[in-house]
């Protein structure tokens, strides 16, 4: 940092993962996710970068939230014991950029996307989230004629899904118009039942078997579903629907089949 010497830092890295690498990983989702949030924010006050967003996730939240979630939800209870780990880093690094704002005077933001797909995303059958983990299962599936995929939990808990590229333009559009304590909410404001997405992915791929549901494994946080009545406010609103979205991951996994990360 101190040789580029940016006027602006955007931290999305992260230790990422679903809710089994969560499960199996926390140690890592932990002290991973602090480590880079405190090397980078640190430095960037350091240098005097002029303003840095700091990207975290939806699962901040309670577990039993009122929905939809506002930005004043966060601290009000009991986390999704799930993905605690990384909720907790999350935290730390929303009051972290607001402790360098208070203390020196740094301008420094934290925005809270919901869940995101896209290109370029880890395609593990496991350790996933949910879409690419899908996307994969059910093309492998059409290829091997299979008549079945299994998908994970019940099918019932709800999910809001985000593009990338709606998040990147999110993230510009509060570099440039948003300076602020609050952290701010990044979705579409809309969700779906897991059974509604992969019934959609199905189609996406083209699979024509059936869903089995693997009920022994974890359904997480029954639903999280973003207010982002504040971003819309500030003139921004995601552009792209999930259909669409899912259809251009699809594309890009298709085309990038041999080198699609699987770690
Ligand atoms: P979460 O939003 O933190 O719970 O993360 P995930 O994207 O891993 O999971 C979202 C939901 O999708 C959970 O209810 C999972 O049980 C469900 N799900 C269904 N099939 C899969 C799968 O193959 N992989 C993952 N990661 N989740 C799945």
């Amino acid at each position: 940092m101190a040789e580029a010497r940016p006027d602006a830092v955007v931290l999305a890295a992260a230790k990422v993962g679903g809710i089994l690498a969560n499960d199996r990983y926390p140690a890592d989702f932990l002290q991973d996710n602090l480590q880079m949030e405190t090397n980078v924010i640190a430095a960037a006050q350091r240098l005097g970068v002029e303003k840095l967003v700091f990207l975290g996730s939806s699962c901040i939240y309670p577990k039993h939230a009122e929905q939809p979630l506002t930005e004043d939800a966060l601290l009000t209870g009991p986390l999704e014991p799930t993905n605690q780990w990384y909720a907790v880093a999350k935290i730390a690094g929303i009051k972290l950029c607001q402790a360098h704002r208070r203390q020196h005077g740094a301008d420094f933001v934290s925005a809270m996307p919901t869940n995101l797909y896209g290109p370029g995303d880890t395609f593990h059958p496991e350790h996933s989230h949910v879409i690419p983990a899908l996307i994969r299962r059910f093309h492998e599936a059409k290829v091997n004629g299979d008549r079945e995929v299994t998908v994970w939990g019940s099918g019932t808990p709800m999910r809001e899904f985000l593009y990338v590229d709606d998040c990147a333009d999110a993230v510009v559009h509060i570099l440039k118009h948003y300076s602020g304590e609050r952290h701010l909410n990044v979705g579409t404001g809309a969700d779906v039942t897991i059974r509604q997405l992969a019934e959609t992915i199905k189609q996406v791929v083209g699979f024509e078997g059936e869903l089995v549901w693997d009920t022994t494994k974890p359904d997480g946080t029954p639903r999280k579903v973003l207010d982002v009545a504040r971003i819309n406010a500030l003139g921004w609103r995601a552009q792209v629907d999930l259909e669409t979205g899912l259809a251009r991951t699809y594309d890009w996994y298709l085309r990038h089949i041999d080198e699609a990360r699987t770690v």
